[in-house]
């Protein structure tokens, strides 16, 4: 049976949210534990800050919260970047930018 090729999707391996969603969150830690609970497969996250964006809103320095994924095993293991959210300590607001 020829079915139109349906791709997979890399947006639906667990993450919660669409690429470029807003939403609110209370804390840093409260953005880490929803993605730890949304178990996607294979994840690691990693979190860091760079001086260079900054929220247009206020002006303060952006977290990047990155959601790495394991690939392959051993020596051809590779770790490929499933999601990027950009999060604001002082608004509280998260967007997935990737
Ligand atoms: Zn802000």
């Amino acid at each position: 049976m020829a079915h139109p090729a349906r791709v997979k999707s890399k947006a639906f391996n667990g993450i919660p949210h669409l690429p470029f969603q807003e939403f609110t969150a209370a804390s840093l830690e409260s953005l880490l534990s929803l993605l730890k609970k949304a178990r996607i497969k294979d994840s690691e996250i990693e979190v860091s800050t760079s001086e260079e964006s900054q929220h247009t809103a206020c002006s303060v320095p952006l977290v990047h919260v990155l959601v790495m994924t394991a690939k392959g095993d051993g020596d051809t293991s590779y770790r490929d970047l499933a999601a990027l959210y950009q999060y604001c300590p002082v608004c509280r607001q998260a967007v997935r930018v990737l």
